[in-house]
């Protein structure tokens, strides 16, 4: 692609990094901004810089947030002894929006992943098996998705804690469509986490 100008050829390389961007789309899109009254690039520009130096992660469960703590780890109304261990703010969302838990949440930020050099080390992990030593948890809910990465993940951390006195369920097998939580419908999804079996049954099936 040849450009008859620096700015607008170094616009569009860094917009076609973003995943799904390539960089025609992205040429696409540095037009469209150019052709937006000034100020609306400016506040998009405003927005991303501001995301990345101000957001942080809850320091209880590792959810993106604004603050120190979360609004749902601050919430003095939500069951602190039940967590739902996830993968990221995806999850998180998805669940919320079916209203049926009122428990935390544990982000862990991943999954284990030999294939791609991911570790539990690389995991928000310990701080959960720290959680669960000191006795705050009662159940752990594990709502990762069947996939074999899923799985493991979820295996890894039930040996860490399984001598503990808790419960571990996990949702309803097969629950996630396309492997995300995200996809699957809030019906679906909130049935399948006030139905949720025993750990140690979804090993046997
Ligand atoms: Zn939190």
């Amino acid at each position: 692609m040849e450009f008859s100008s620096k700015l607008l050829e170094k616009a569009v390389n860094e917009m076609s990094q973003l995943p799904g961007i390539g960089k025609r789309t992205a040429l696409r899109l540095v037009l469209h901004l150019l052709r937006q009254p000034k100020s609306q690039t400016l506040e998009l520009a405003d927005a991303l810089q501001n995301m990345r130096n101000d957001i942080k992660f809850c320091k209880s469960c590792n959810n993106i947030s604004d603050s120190e703590f979360c609004e749902i780890c601050a919430n003095p109304n939500r069951n602190s002894e039940l967590i739902c261990v996830v993968e990221d703010i995806r999850d998180v969302m998805a669940i919320e929006n079916t209203s049926s838990f009122k428990g935390l949440y544990h982000v862990l930020g991943g999954k284990i992943s030999p294939m791609d050099g991911i570790g539990p080390n690389d995991l928000n992990i310990q701080p959960l098996v720290e959680k669960v030593k000191q006795g705050r948890v009662k159940e752990l809910i594990f709502a990762l998705g069947s996939t074999m990465e899923g799985d493991t993940t979820n295996f890894y951390i039930y040996k860490q804690i399984q001598d503990f006195d808790i419960t571990t369920s996990t949702i309803a097998r097969g629950i996630s469509v396309g492997n995300e939580l995200e996809y699957t419908d809030e019906v679906t999804l909130g049935r399948s986490i006030i139905n949720r079996i025993p750990f140690e049954v979804s090993l046997k099936s």
